[in-house]
């Protein structure tokens, strides 16, 4: 991996960093280029905006690695609340979370029953509700927890990550429950053993599992969605969808608030389903500090918004 990248993903951890970042103005308004606000107003601002383009959306409140119980009851009453938003509002909109975020560090069981209230009043609210995939040390627990909420609401969906040598396996795994993936390239600092270090051998195996799921949607036995920025990567996919037969409504591009925006509208115009992933929050250092490590450009952005 990049030295750039270890030590960005390596400040991501650190708390002293977190609370500086979070008292400092201008990191906040660096911000700004990768979420609309810190509120929920502004994230459903946003998203209007964004549905009026002919995309659809996905909200996530950045928060991860809860310590308390009563911190995951918070963060399960906050997404009810927002359910009943996005419905009033009837937008296109879905939410995706982070099962730490719902104390999967504290009690499974706990876990698994917010999941299940919240897939449940997604269902209620003409929605769905998305697992994101954590560091590789939750893998086990989340593609556990995502079987009993597909078994029960079969429009949940989860996301894997292609630079894991497990996915193929648990991709194999998943594919006789008829999953809704979205398949990611993977954003944490993972040892050797469990993740490719050269970005060529993940790419790689991006399209090798892209294809897989093509062919599943062929065979109507799951839902790909492919969540990356990776525009060579997208016509790649598009054109083995195209000759394999499976139309674009059978599998869907999602890409994240600020990047890549006019590709997502030119996808739109070509007829593809495009969902623009919008997070909003207070705890965002930890995301924005991922965010950074992905494109060594972000951060000279930032320097230029500190300065600038
Ligand atoms: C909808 C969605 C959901 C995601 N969910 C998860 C998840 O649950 N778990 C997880 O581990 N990861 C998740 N990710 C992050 C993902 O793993 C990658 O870290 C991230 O998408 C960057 O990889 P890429 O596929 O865009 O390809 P890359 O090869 O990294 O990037 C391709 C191009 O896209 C542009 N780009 C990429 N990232 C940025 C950026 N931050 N800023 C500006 N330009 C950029 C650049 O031009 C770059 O050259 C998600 C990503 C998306 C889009």
């Amino acid at each position: 991996m990049p030295l750039g990248r270890s030590i960005l993903l390596a400040a991501a951890r650190s708390r002293r960093l977190n609370d500086f970042a979070l008292r400092s103005k201008f990191v906040k308004r660096a911000t700004r280029k990768f979420m609309p606000g810190e509120h929920a107003d502004d994230a459903l601002a946003a998203g209007a905006t964004i549905a009026a383009s002919g995309r659809g959306l996905i909200f996530t409140q950045l928060g991860e690695a809860i310590t308390s119980a009563a911190a995951a009851r918070a963060v399960r009453d906050h997404y009810l609340r927002f359910f009943d938003q996005i419905h009033a509002l009837r937008l296109p909109a879905q939410v995706s979370v982070k099962p730490t975020q719902l104390g999967l560090d504290l009690s499974i069981a706990e876990c698994e029953r917010h999941l299940l209230a919240l897939a449940a009043k997604a269902e209620e609210t003409g929605s769905a509700l998305w697992l994101d995939m954590e560091d590789s040390s939750y893998v086990d627990r989340t593609l556990e927890l995502y079987v009993t909420l597909l078994r029960n609401h079969p429009s949940s969906g989860v996301a894997l990550q292609a630079y894991l040598r497990r996915t193929p396996d648990d991709l194999s795994r998943l594919m006789p429950v008829k999953p809704v993936i979205r398949l990611v390239k993977g954003a944490y600092d993972e040892p050797k053993a469990v993740a490719f270090e050269k970005k060529s051998d993940t790419d790689r195996a991006y399209y090798s599992l892209a294809s897989t799921l093509l062919d599943g949607a062929r065979e109507g036995v799951c839902t790909p969605v492919f969540g990356t920025h990776d525009l060579g990567l997208i016509a790649r996919i598009a054109a083995r969808a195209a000759v394999s037969d499976v139309g674009k409504d059978k599998y869907q591009i999602h890409m994240l608030y600020g990047i890549r925006d006019a590709a997502q509208r030119r996808l739109v115009a070509e007829g593809h389903i495009v969902k623009t992933l919008i997070s909003y929050g207070a705890a965002w250092y930890r995301w924005y500090m991922r965010r950074l490590a992905e494109r060594p450009a972000n951060v000279l952005f930032v320097f230029k918004s500190l300065f600038g």
